[in-house]
């Protein structure tokens, strides 16, 4: 095996010595097989896509799961330093190829950050760290009387790290907004390892918002920690209906 990364020429042993040192040996990984697991997409067929005909298939140089913000925030530092490329990775089902580490480093999988931090049934919002699967939160929620009515078909797998990045919709957001709606605040590590959090409100009118940097950005402008979500009372009998006009396409 080599010791170096073949494009950023990092020295391996050395970084996943500082790996195993900020988050212990049990959350970092070098095996084949996680390498494997992690460097594969669950739709796309590796075809060499890489114009400088490159055509290994991508190969992750390490794995880890860190558990906490400071753990992430640790392991992007790393990153920063040595010139490792990161890779956040959700429930991996976003397929297209966003989670291929094509250049190798370290897939940040975010899947143990995955605690429901507070319910505020006054200011009726949810924060949620993003490792948490959609369909978790939502019968959480459920059992207190709540919804956040966000239901992608991927809702059983995916995480609220890779729906707000990949600014995803579901089933009734013609009604109730898609993902991006429903943020009020998050914190995200920033890719010098900064913690930065933006402020839980339901709207502002002082400067740009923030969130809508990171939502969508996929994971390149930074790794999403937690988030704060607009949540409804829950009725457990809903009755939606389809009016077609004789235009419609759908006719
Ligand atoms: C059967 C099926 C049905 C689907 N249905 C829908 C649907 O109805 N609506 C819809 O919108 N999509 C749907 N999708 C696509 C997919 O579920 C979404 O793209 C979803 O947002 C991916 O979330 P994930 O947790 O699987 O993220 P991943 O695939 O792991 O990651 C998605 C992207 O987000 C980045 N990322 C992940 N976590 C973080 C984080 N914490 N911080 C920063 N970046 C991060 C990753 O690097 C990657 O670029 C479907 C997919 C499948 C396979």
């Amino acid at each position: 095996m080599s010791q170096t990364n073949s494009k950023y020429q990092f020295h391996k042993a050395v970084v996943e010595n500082e790996l195993i040192e900020a988050l212990g040996p049990e959350k970092v990984s070098t095996s084949f097989i996680d390498k494997e697991v992690y460097s594969r997409d669950i739709i796309v067929p590796w075809t060499c896509p890489l114009p400088e005909g490159d055509c290994k298939p991508p190969e992750a140089d390490f794995v880890v799961w860190p558990e906490t913000t400071e753990e992430v925030s640790e392991v992007i530092k790393i990153a920063n330093t040595r010139k490792v490329p990161v890779i956040p990775e959700c429930g991996g089902a976003q397929g297209g190829g966003s989670t291929l580490p094509i250049f190798g480093g370290v897939v940040i999988d975010v899947k143990a950050l995955n605690k429901i931090i507070n319910i505020d049934t006054d200011n009726h919002t949810v924060t949620t760290q993003p490792g948490l699967i959609c369909d978790e939160l939502e019968s959480t929620l459920n059992n207190v009387g709540y919804t956040m009515n966000h239901l992608p078909q991927s809702q059983h797998v995916s995480g609220i790290g890779g729906f707000l990045s990949a600014r995803s919709a579901g089933v009734i957001s013609t009604k109730y907004g898609k993902i991006t709606e429903m943020v009020q605040g998050m914190e995200v590590v920033l890719p010098n390892g900064e913690v930065m959090r933006t402020k839980a409100v339901p709207n502002s009118v002082a400067g740009p918002n923030f969130n809508y940097l990171f939502m969508g950005a996929e994971g390149t402008l930074g790794v999403i920690t937690e988030a704060t979500l607009r949540i409804r009372p829950f009725r457990r009998r809903e009755s939606f209906y389809l009016f077609c006009f004789p235009t419609s396409p759908l006719l």
